[in-house]
């Protein structure tokens, strides 16, 4: 069974390996999916309580996105560096023995988006 929980967050960046547009300082209201995959537990009903994954989300995710400069934290913020940061720092508190973090979508626009897996998560470790 799949857990979806959803969150949105403002931050400004711009793109250092890119020449056009975003390559000017611009902001964007991202929108954050989290995917929790497992085993419901019979007695509680639940796989995962959404307030857990909220309060995971908010202190180490969004307490250092929400209304800040990317270019803070990452050389090149693409939503697809910051997708996999999102990832492999949300991966180990969403970890127990019946459920574990399976995918989150990071979307930049609303036609725009990037999906992170645990497979992708599998071929970056296996190359770091
Ligand atoms: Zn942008």
């Amino acid at each position: 069974m799949t857990v979806q929980k959803d969150f949105r967050f403002d931050a400004a960046h711009q793109l250092t390996h890119y020449h056009g547009k975003c390559e000017s300082l611009h902001g964007h209201t991202y929108y954050l999916s989290v995917f929790v995959e497992g085993e419901m537990d019979r007695s509680s009903g639940m796989v995962i309580d959404f307030l857990h994954i909220t309060n995971t989300v908010q202190e180490i995710i969004l307490s250092k996105l929400d209304h800040k400069n990317l270019n803070d934290m990452f050389e090149n913020p693409s939503t697809e560096i910051v997708a996999e940061w999102i990832f492999k720092t949300l991966y180990p508190p969403l970890q127990s023995t019946t459920y574990h973090l399976a995918s989150i979508r990071l979307s930049e626009t609303p036609s725009s988006h990037i999906t992170y897996s645990k497979e992708d998560y599998a071929r970056y470790t296996e190359r770091n």
